[in-house]
């Protein structure tokens, strides 16, 4: 894949959000929970045992992710969280991308939402 075409995908997953933008926080969060294919991995209100390592996370979640029926709120939550707070929210994967990923979906889905600076100034 090449920088352009990872770029493609990167925008696409930005214009498919637009499907979740009008749900609330409290219902991502409820699709999540109830919904999420991880669900079976966490404990109480923990995260998945992610490891931290991008490249680690991704073989993981290439498993555990797959087919889940609520990535894109998964994904919308959590690049909310990172326009609140400057930061990805989470560690580990997500959505299901890893946090690297998430930031260059972040850009567009920022653009998308009328743009505006994350908090921190980035
Ligand atoms: S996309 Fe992955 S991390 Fe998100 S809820 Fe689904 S299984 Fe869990």
């Amino acid at each position: 894949m090449t920088d352009s075409d990872s770029g493609d995908v990167f925008d696409r997953v930005a214009v498919d959000l637009d499907r979740v933008a009008g749900l609330a926080d409290a219902e991502l969060v409820h699709a999540v929970r109830v919904d999420g294919s991880c669900g079976w991995l966490a404990t109480g209100d923990q995260a998945p045992g992610w490891t931290g390592d991008d490249r680690a996370d991704r073989v993981v979640a290439a498993r555990v992710c797959a087919g889940c029926p609520v990535q894109r709120e998964c994904l919308e939550w959590d690049l909310r969280g990172m326009r609140a707070h400057g930061e990805p929210a989470t560690a580990g994967v997500w959505g299901p991308l890893a946090p690297q990923d998430r930031r260059r979906v972040f850009v567009r889905w920022l653009d998308r939402r009328g743009g505006g600076h994350p908090a921190g100034g980035r």
